[in-house]
């Protein structure tokens, strides 16, 4: 276990943008196909679609890395993009963008190097960084959303889940994760009510927010059902990457 609050050499490893591209660059997969979508500070966002070219498939957008001091959700991407998802190719594509906020990243602060949050900049195309994700994006719909954050303020893992119809994933997540991670278990989250580490967020009020969070953007033009998954920053590296992959694998295995 690493000791807690103090740097160390995974948390250099964790910091190095290099080492993020060299792994990407280094996928040995031929169903991915991998782009530079711009670049921020010189530091390249990249983007990476999974797919084989035929049948009928569900469209899966995953992101992380929007808050650069996030890094387990990073990670996450990372490990699912270098393991073999041969099989799940004949159900689902996926479009997915490993780290938004490369500077954030580096610098192991929430903001842009502007000092500016791009998950409350997605009302205008102001940020570069939102500018290249919108424009990733157009004329796109997806089946799923899934992005994965952090947050040091809770000791549990805790998700957002909104859809306009369909059957919510939430609970079985929560089980799942709950077996890698504990779950969070207090009743408010930003003064919306939480049971069982969910926050529900209703489709009609989630309609009339403002879509300057990114998953909100998304809800909006995008996409009809959305997971925000949330790990606890003061738990072990490795436990918070592993909640995320368990996250997502229980939405992956549902749609199986
Ligand atoms: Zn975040």
């Amino acid at each position: 276990m690493l000791p807690e609050g103090k740097p160390t050499n995974m948390d250099a490893l964790i910091r190095d943008y290099n080492h993020i591209s060299q792994r990407l660059n280094t996928l040995k997969w031929d169903y991915i196909h991998s782009e530079i979508l711009g670049r921020v500070n010189d530091y390249p966002i990249y983007s990476l679609r999974l797919a084989h070219h035929h049948g009928q498939h569900l469209k899966i957008l995953l992101s992380a890395g929007t808050h650069g001091d996030e890094p387990a959700g990073t990670e996450a991407v990372l490990r699912f993009l270098q393991r073999d998802n041969t099989h799940l190719l004949q159900n689902f594509d996926f479009l997915v963008v490993p780290c938004i906020n490369p500077y954030g990243y580096v610098h192991n602060q929430r903001e842009n190097a502007s000092g500016i949050d791009i998950n409350r900049s997605f009302e205008h195309d102001q940020l570069v960084e939102v500018a290249i994700i919108k424009r990733l994006l157009k004329n796109q719909r997806f089946d799923l959303f899934i992005e994965f954050h952090e947050d040091w303020e809770f000791d549990g893992f805790y998700l957002f889940e909104v859809q306009r119809y369909g059957q919510s994933l939430a609970n079985q997540i929560v089980t799942n994760v709950a077996t890698v991670c504990p779950i969070y278990h207090g009743t408010a989250i930003d003064e919306m009510p939480v049971s069982n580490g969910i926050v529900q967020v209703d489709t009609k009020e989630a309609e009339q927010m403002s879509g300057a969070a990114m998953p909100l953007y998304v809800f909006k033009y995008h996409c009809d059902h959305i997971i925000t998954c949330e790990t606890p920053s003061q738990l072990d590296f490795g436990q918070r990457v592993e909640a995320h992959l368990v996250a997502l694998d229980t939405v992956l295995a549902h749609y199986r």
